[in-house]
């Protein structure tokens, strides 16, 4: 305590906690460097640094009733201390203890100097991990052992719970719980309460200093756990603080236009449709509807199991904005669905006088600047093309409705650049996000968390459940027998594999997952080039399917590398059943619509995420013949094959999105782009969700009550925002 300076109360501007951590007792330069390999600069990372677990040491036991390989306490009494050596020369350091129920040997190797640590008769608890020696006794190598006096279970000043940190090479567990405890004792006074106090009571949450008391020195799990809680809600709440300042509706100034939607409106445009709406439809119509009657842009995310039905409910919405005189765009990620999208509507527009046009890249100049100067004139009512498009130089005419199909490429940061789309800056579109992947609720929460959110879970009825099998490889030439079979019957097949070329490069398409890489790097190269290499590249298993077992009938290959127009013309002929046997990439994943394709066969399987699976699937849910999905695999990865075999028995793209979160974590739903919910050091998606829809709420409302954080109690809310979001999320003006 000596060598702490006293500390007046800084100025009421000054950030103690923002000092260098080199300001903290037993940090010196060379600590300091070692602790910034940890990420650690001021002193709030200090204090704020997570313990990856605890040691609970109170487990305490009689010698007698030890489990061995169990992390156990006794305290007991040293009856013989004797030093060693095994026949390899290794020196080992004996420590014999009793308690009356047993004896228990303490052993150390290669530490000679414990011996001189210990005298008969001394008292001491010991921590560790008991086993059986040979002999029948209990052993404990290198425990933890503490001197405690005659009538003590534990000494006064320690707590039997034990912080353990992550380290780096240099530093040790001890000196880093030392750093941080003296950085507690000098700075623990400083820390400002950041959560308004009503807030803080309201959801039953210890107070900061407390919090950060009980995380690095808690007498029980519990005290530990609810310091966890807290920090993790306060993330959450940042986060959603963050995301609330994005939404378009904190923008009080912006306005949209008010679509009405009249019982003549809707009887005109459910005509349209061959079937009636199922309920989720019509819910998330019934909001999109609503949505789109107030004066604020509506910001809303329509997210469908595949195959739920969602491009209805975007045909609905377009043709209310329509109604309403205003012009209405919807925009796809890729050529070939513009153009899927582009027929859709004509199929559904086929009796309908409103005027519309497909904006693509392969458009003639001419027709272009023709279709260019109709959309201005506010001569079509309806536009339908691909992103980049909106995002160059076409001038709208009233627009009232965006519709994004981005199908899985989303993110808050994505659209950001969307923000100011076709607006004047007072008045804005209304827009509407779909996206076909399953995510789970909490992370839709937070990819989405600038949108609300729309679910259409509930498939139209009569639809058949695709049947989804493992096929072992041996079983190879009897499937592709049965396949080529119903082929001849006049099925279509898709045969996707993960890569386009095989053996050669490791080069992935699609959005393979990250973790794939790993999974090669850790099997040997030969492995790889042989066995694995087979069925791999679209362009060899093309060959192999055209001119083996499928010879005879028509079969194409269709992958990202090939231009627009060849993949258009492929899948044309294929929409027409020209194309028997489609070979493919992933490119397929994204809403493809081939009702007669009802088959198809998944190439190491083992190679993609769950819910891109879920997504492939879903192109052989479309006709009125169940569909049937083969996979084949490499699943001697434990996994691997847990995955695979949940995804052939569960057909909901939710669950299963759910279940992937609990296997492989959710860094895998936010993509590879920066975003800032891969830094969450406390909270869990998969475990907080209950904290996480609280804090959802709760930055709601303060943000409507305090849209800047301008009030003096959400001074250190407003720092944490901005520090950790500010340049992410394009922050720099609140409010
Ligand atoms: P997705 O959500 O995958 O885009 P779609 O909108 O493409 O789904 O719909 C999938 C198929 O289901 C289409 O063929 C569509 O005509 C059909 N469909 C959509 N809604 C219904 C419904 N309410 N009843 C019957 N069939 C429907
Ligand atoms: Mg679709």
């Amino acid at each position: 305590m000596t060598t702490a300076a006293p500390r007046a109360n800084p100025p009421a501007r000054i950030d103690p906690l923002g000092e260098s951590a080199q300001y903290v007792r037993g940090v010196g330069p060379a600590r300091f460097e070692l602790l910034q390999r940890l990420g650690i600069t001021t002193v709030r990372d200090l204090l704020f640094y997570a313990p990856r677990d605890y040691e609970d040491l109170t487990d305490f036991r009689p010698i007698a009733q030890l489990q061995p390989e169990k992390l156990q306490s006794v305290v007991g009494e040293v009856v013989e201390i004797d030093t060693r050596s095994t026949r390899r020369g290794l020196a080992v350091v004996s420590v014999l203890v009793q308690d009356g129920t047993g004896v228990l040997e303490a052993v150390w190797y290669q530490q000679p100097f414990m011996a001189q640590k210990f005298r008969p008769g001394q008292r001491l608890v010991l921590s560790g991990k008991p086993r059986r020696s040979r002999q029948g006794y209990w052993q404990m190598a290198h425990p933890r052992v503490q001197p405690v006096d005659a009538q003590e279970n534990f000494p006064a000043n320690e707590t039997p719970i034990l912080p353990i940190y992550s380290l780096t090479e240099g530093l040790r567990q001890e000196q880093l719980r030392r750093i941080i405890r003296n950085a507690l004792e000098q700075y623990g006074d400083l820390v400002p309460e950041s959560l308004p106090e009503a807030l803080r009571q309201a959801r039953n949450l210890p107070t900061l200093r407390q919090t950060l008391h009980w995380l690095h020195h808690p007498k029980t799990l519990e005290e530990a756990r609810q310091a966890r809680r807290r920090l993790a809600y306060e993330e959450f709440l940042i986060l959603h603080l963050a995301l609330a300042h994005r939404r378009r509706d904190v923008n009080a100034q912006v306005r949209a236009p008010q679509m009405q939607l009249t019982r003549l409106i809707d009887q005109r445009i459910r005509r349209l449709f061959p079937f009636t709406l199922t309920r989720d439809q019509e819910r998330a119509i019934a909001e999109i509807c609503r949505d789109m009657a107030q004066d604020r842009p509506m910001r809303r995310l329509l997210q469908a199991d595949v195959g739920a039905g969602k491009t209805a409910v975007a045909v609905y919405a377009l043709l209310v904005c329509v109604a309403n005189k205003h012009q209405a765009a919807l925009m796809a990620p890729t050529e070939v669905l513009a153009r899927q999208h582009w027929q859709t509507l004509n199929n559904y527009l086929a009796h309908s006088r409103v005027r519309r046009v497909l904006l693509t890249g392969s458009l003639s100049e001419a027709q272009r600047s023709l279709a260019l100067g109709e959309i201005r004139m506010g001569q079509v009512d309806l536009v339908v093309g691909t992103q980049a498009l909106i995002q160059n130089d076409v001038e709208f005419h009233r627009l009232g409705l965006v519709i994004i199909d981005e199908q899985h490429r989303f993110g808050v940061l994505q659209r950001a650049q969307f923000r100011n789309l076709g607006g004047d800056g007072r008045t804005q579109p209304h827009y509407l996000v779909m996206t076909a992947t399953p995510i789970p609720r909490t992370v839709a929460l937070t990819l989405f968390g600038d949108l609300d959110v729309s679910v259409i879970r509930q498939m139209p009825p009569g639809r058949q459940p695709v049947k989804t099998k493992l096929v072992p490889e041996s079983q190879r030439p009897e499937l592709e027998k049965y396949l080529r079979a119903e082929v001849e019957k006049g099925r279509q097949l898709y045969v996707v594999c993960p890569l386009v070329e095989g053996a050669a490069e490791e080069e992935l398409v699609g959005d393979l997952y990250d973790d794939w890489s790993e999974h090669t790097q850790s099997r040997g190269r030969n492995d790889l080039a042989s066995e694995t290499a087979r069925y791999k590249g679209a362009e060899q298993h093309y060959e192999y399917l055209r001119d083996g077992p499928f010879r005879g009938l028509t079969v194409g290959l269709l992958h990202g590398r090939m231009d627009e127009r060849r993949k258009e013309s492929v899948m044309a002929r294929f929409r027409r059943g020209e194309i028997h046997v489609l070979v493919c990439t992933t490119v397929i994943e994204v809403g493809v619509d081939v009702p007669n394709a009802t088959l198809m066969v998944i190439e190491h399987a083992e190679r993609f995420g769950l819910s891109q699976l879920h997504q492939l699937r879903g192109r052989v849910t479309r006709g009125p013949v169940a569909g049937e999905c083969y996979l084949f695999a490499d699943i001697s990865n434990d996994l691997c094959r847990t995955r695979l075999r949940l995804f052939v028995q569960t057909t909901d793209g939710f669950e299963l999105a759910e279940a992937d979160a609990r296997l492989r974590g959710i860094g895998q739903f936010f993509g590879t782009r920066q975003h800032g919910v891969s830094e969450l050091r406390y909270a869990s998606f998969v475990k907080d969700g209950d904290l996480l829809e609280q804090a959802r709420q709760d930055a709601l409302e303060l943000a409507r009550a305090d849209p800047g954080l301008r009030q003096e109690c959400h001074r250190e809310l407003r720092r944490a925002v901005l520090e950790r979001y500010g340049d992410k999320l394009d922050l720099a003006e609140i409010g």
